[in-house]
């Protein structure tokens, strides 16, 4: 650890990420509303986002594997939950019996594992269309679990973000599986599936990238709050006479004379080439474009419209997420996701 400040920071905002939750444990109506918080909390920090979401009175986090949940155990406060969604493989046993955490069995052999190791109360998982993870829904499922104590029975939808058949399919598949296993609590929907409405909410919900600001249907537009403010400081400052081209490959030319900053910020740091020629940035303002392509460590903006941006002055990164989604061909999830290591996360 080095108390140097990165040339590049995530600003997180601690007030958008509670109020997203609470939106959407309301939107859940009479079901809890937890919180997928794997992939490092989507790329925010896991540890950061279940401290904020637990004061605010969340209780069940999902994560994808075992290493995940031993980082993140010891941070989970009491009278918490962590469902492990990947369920076990023999190296996880040794931790897994151990935990406090629930694995979330997904097959007929991670059943048989669990049992034969004499695993206490763990969840399930049933697979309802999208032929990913879980127990087959066609399956003979009341054999496949005789005798396990289920906490929590899940499924995960297809296509909730979309308007599509299958949900209903899934959803009634779902209901008829909960009705067959004996489980504490049932479990359906992600940040989409939410807004599908209350046939989808069973006991419990799972949302993930809502929360980090994701717009995954339109009914949230106006309710969801952007909580990722990517910033890069300036490198270096330049003059670019007319003809001139800018970056890799000569992509860009100018067609005047024009001035130009370099960024500390690049495809390494998720930001990534589909906002070459199209990701913008921000300056008391002024709304200034990337020119060329994206670079490993770099981005060129144009600069001429803000005489007053110097070396070493900070720079806003447009990363509404739908927004910039348009831009780079990217999913809302991938932006998150691929956030670098290489930003300081600085929470308000
Ligand atoms: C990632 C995940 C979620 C969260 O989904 P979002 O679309 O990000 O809301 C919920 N359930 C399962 C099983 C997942 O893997």
């Amino acid at each position: 650890m080095t108390s140097l400040p990165a040339p590049l920071r995530l600003r997180l905002d601690s007030a958008a990420l509670v109020d997203n939750w609470r939106w959407l444990a309301k939107a859940s109506g009479e079901a809890a509303c937890g919180a997928a918080v794997k992939a490092d909390g989507y790329g925010l920090g896991a540890v950061a986002v279940v401290e904020r979401l637990a004061a605010a009175g969340c209780r069940d986090f999902f994560v994808s594997n075992w290493i995940e949940a031993v980082q993140l155990l010891p941070h989970l406060p009491e009278g918490a939950d962590l469902s492990v969604l990947h369920g076990v493989r023999d190296e996880d046993m040794p931790v897994a019996l151990a935990s406090r955490a629930r694995p979330v069995l997904c097959s007929p052999e991670q059943i048989a594992r669990w049992r034969q190791a004499g695993g206490g109360v763990c969840d399930l998982m049933v697979d309802t269309g999208m032929n990913r993870l879980g127990l087959d829904w066609r399956g003979p499922l009341e054999d496949w679990t005789h005798g396990l104590a289920i906490d929590t029975l899940h499924s995960h939808l297809i296509s909730a973000d979309e308007e599509e058949p299958l949900s209903a399919a899934q959803q009634t598949r779902f209901a008829d599986a909960a009705a067959r296993i004996p489980t504490r609590r049932a479990s359906l929907a992600n940040s989409a599936g939410i807004i599908l409405g209350r046939d989808y909410h069973f006991d419990l919900t799972r949302p993930g990238l809502a929360l980090y600001g994701g717009v995954p249907r339109e009914e949230c537009a106006g309710a969801i709050r952007q909580v990722v403010f990517p910033q890069a400081q300036v490198l270096q400052r330049r003059r670019v006479i007319a003809g001139d081209t800018v970056g890799y490959n000569a992509i860009f030319q100018a067609d005047a004379d024009m001035e130009i900053a370099i960024l500390n910020i690049g495809y390494a740091d998720g930001y990534l080439r589909g906002f070459s020629a199209r990701g913008t940035v921000r300056y008391e303002g002024r709304r200034l474009p990337v020119l060329g392509r994206v670079s490993m460590d770099m981005i060129a903006i144009g600069v001429t419209d803000a005489p007053d941006l110097h070396e070493g002055d900070w720079v806003d990164i447009d990363y509404a997420l739908p927004e910039a989604a348009r831009q780079s061909g990217l999913s809302q999830y991938e932006l998150l996701t691929g956030l670098g290591l290489r930003f300081d996360r600085i929470w308000s």
